[in-house]
């Protein structure tokens, strides 16, 4: 895809939370299971009749102090108990669909858990019937163009994982790629060759989560075992120079979760995040929300605080923009009018 440069205007710090806010994006890093906020959790589980280990939606709350990425994976699975029916699936779906479009979101590429479900007697048809409808809806109430990607659990066995695929054969229509998520250190990408072989083989676009907690290799095993076509997270790539020459030269996309990272203290501190290492080194890094309703915030959260914390300017934005655009799944065309839209606020800024 072909776009000429764009000469991005230099915009006073004063004014950039404004341009932040305004500038059109696309999300690439979001479990839709965790965009649940606590007051949906108790709605649904009133709706189904499941009772929740939490006395109350403030309780539930106060329970989101994470120290590391499983101490976190416990209660997301619990809060993902309530969902049961196809309407709850859409319904979670369309909730963050509305948040998205207030921080100006185009595109969204949704990951699912199904085996979260499946284990639970949910049916696959239900859950991707429900997010698919959502993302239909999507369209039309909020102008997003949406997608998903089935995620398989790391922490379980391939064999389970073969399973999933099999049982989502039947709506190879309704989603457009397959990636990688949960517990990350100890199950590396290479346990997982076999079914994404089989991803690639049925045409499916491949996305895995390495080098979040985990060390480069599982970055470099990403890349050569699964054959990702973006990396989702991958900030530990800057302890290899070698792997960062390669990130840069092959433009691979790394969907960054700054607030995720902050939370699950990969970097305790946001003030030292790496995302302008990553970017000055010609990454083609994105931000992303990963589980918001868990990780305190959104898109626009995300760009806020991580560009308070570490000095971002407008030119980083302009190029987490395009990135992320550029690393989408979307076809050249939208990609080229998605970027249109990008230059055209940033040229109201000028
Ligand atoms: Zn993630």
């Amino acid at each position: 895809m072909n776009q000429p440069a764009f000469d991005i205007p230099a915009v006073p710090a004063a004014r950039l939370p404004d341009l932040l806010r305004a500038m059109p994006k696309a999300e690439l890093h979001i479990h839709i299971e965790g965009s649940l906020e606590p007051e949906l959790i108790f709605a649904l589980a009133e709706r189904n009749g499941v009772s929740l280990p939490y006395a109350s939606v403030e309780a539930l709350r106060q329970a989101y102090a994470f120290s590391n990425l499983q101490s976190f994976l416990d209660i997301y699975y619990a809060g993902a108990s309530v969902l049961l029916k196809e309407q709850d699936f859409h319904d979670m779906a369309m909730a963050y669909f509305e948040r998205a479009a207030a921080d100006k979101v185009l595109r969204a590429e949704l990951f699912f858990d199904p085996q979260t479900h499946t284990a639970r007697g949910v049916p696959m048809a239900t859950v991707i019937d429900g997010l698919h409808r959502a993302c239909v809806d999507a369209k039309a109430a909020f102008g997003i163009d949406a997608a998903l990607i089935l995620c398989f659990l790391r922490h379980l066995s391939e064999d389970e994982a073969i399973e999933t695929l099999q049982q989502a054969l039947p709506h190879l229509d309704k989603i457009i790629g397959v990636g990688l998520d949960s517990s990350e250190v100890g199950h590396p990408p290479e346990k997982f060759a076999r079914v994404f072989a089989r991803c690639g083989e049925l045409g499916l676009h491949r996305v895995a989560h390495a080098g979040e907690e985990g060390p480069p290799a599982y970055i470099r095993s990403a890349l050569d075992v699964l054959h990702a076509e973006r990396i989702d997270h991958g900030v530990q790539a800057v302890h290899d120079p070698v792997l960062m020459q390669r990130l840069a030269a092959g433009r691979i996309p790394l969907t960054v979760c700054p607030l995720s990272n902050q939370k699950l203290c990969v970097f305790p501190d946001l003030a030292d995040h790496n995302l302008r290492a990553l970017l000055d080194a010609g990454l083609c890094a994105t931000v992303n929300s990963d589980d918001p309703a868990y990780f305190g915030g959104y898109m626009n959260d995300n760009f806020l605080q991580v560009f308070a914390a570490t000095g971002l300017d407008a030119r980083h934005a302009y190029q987490l923009g395009r990135n992320a655009f550029e690393g989408s799944f979307a076809s050249d065309e939208l990609k080229r009018g998605y970027i249109a839209q990008l230059d055209a606020v940033f040229e109201s800024f000028r």
